[in-house]
């Protein structure tokens, strides 16, 4: 049998176990190596991600890294693999125009279709990108909030010697911090809740750490911290002219008050970005490879599938009173070891 972290979106999550999937033509089986957890998975647990975005029950399980178990054009089982969560049609408009994050049949691994925190699972051949022996599953694991930011990012104006502020100090805050550095900015700062995160701030590339989000003092601010207050201080950061990223998600229904005269008098660009486009996250991907991105400086904690509870339980704690960067789970077959894998199935 194979085990399935999976959830009803009723405050749970549990240990199934269900039998070995096999793949149908166009499909590779993959097992995954290394998942990681964050908030939105927490909202999917409990049930707060628009039904729109969500089927249940549900495998747990989007930001992953896997072995190919079967093999498929230019992949060969045993290849070490990273897999594009978002599920494009091709066909609709948005995707024909590259805007593939808004095709209008949304189906995303982890949220319609059954997620990677299982001992396999099935994806779309032409989602999945084999990756050089050799390369840092930490790293990698990484990729799929690192396609979010970058989504976001690259459609922002530019220019070397920006003032940048990101608001949040978690993973997608610190993931910014980390792609903006390769922006070359003049000054990239990190206002963050919490001092313990002072460490992986500096770590990601931040010059400074602030408690206090000063007024229209930065040309770019990165929200990421996905609250009201986060999306307030990011707005009032920016100084007249400047640009906001609204990254963070923050709970379905969340209605902030806007200063909009402020908004109008700043002549602000204010951005919103959902998601990652396949070229995001293939960029993304690169930037990994290449070893210009090192998003493993970042993953704090190690659990194995077994211990979900405590892992889940880590991310749900607002101040677990230590740094706390990714949390992942380490996919073992259940007998404790790290390192055996199920090989192919006929
Ligand atoms: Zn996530
Ligand atoms: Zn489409």
């Amino acid at each position: 049998m194979a085990r399935a972290l999976t959830t009803g979106g009723d405050g749970k999550a549990q240990l199934a176990e269900r039998p070995p999937l096999s793949p149908q033509p166009g499909q590779v089986l993959v097992a995954p190596q290394v998942v990681g957890l964050c908030g939105t998975d927490l909202e999917l647990i409990d049930g707060l991600v628009d039904e729109a975005f969500v089927r249940y029950p549900l495998v747990l399980g989007h930001e992953w890294v896997g072995v190919a178990v079967s093999g498929s054009q230019g992949l060969s089982p045993g290849d070490l693999v990273a897999v594009e969560g978002i599920v494009p049609c091709w066909h609709c408009e948005q995707c024909r125009s590259g805007a593939t994050n808004l095709c209008e049949t949304y189906d995303e691994v982890g949220f319609t279709r059954d997620g990677a925190a299982a001992d396999d699972v099935l994806v779309p051949a032409g989602l999945v990108h084999r990756l050089p022996p050799g390369t840092s599953v930490d790293d990698v694991v990484m990729v799929e909030p690192a396609s979010v930011v970058y989504h976001g990012l690259s459609r922002l104006p530019s220019r070397p010697g920006l003032q940048c502020l990101v608001v949040g100090d978690g993973t997608v805050a610190l993931l910014a911090v980390q792609l903006l550095r390769l922006w070359a900015p003049g000054r990239l700062a990190l206002a963050g809740r919490r001092r313990e995160q002072a460490g992986l701030a500096r770590a990601a590339g931040a010059d400074e750490v602030i408690g206090e989000v000063p007024k229209q003092a930065f040309d770019l601010v990165v929200e990421a911290a996905g609250t009201n207050e986060g999306v307030l201080s990011a707005l009032g950061a920016a100084r007249r002219g400047g640009t906001v990223l609204l990254l963070g998600l923050p709970p379905h229904g969340s209605v902030a008050s806007v200063p909009v005269d402020d908004l109008v008098n700043g002549d602000l660009l204010v951005r919103a970005s959902f998601g990652y486009s396949s070229s995001a996250f293939s960029r993304a991907l690169g930037l990994i490879v290449a070893g210009q991105l090192k998003p493993r400086v970042l993953v704090t904690h190690r659990y194995s599938l077994e211990q979900h509870e405590q892992a889940l339980g880590l991310l749900r704690e607002e101040d677990p009173g230590e740094a706390r960067g990714k949390v992942v789970l380490r996919i073992s077959s259940g007998d404790g070891s790290e390192t055996s894998r199920p090989s192919a199935r006929a």
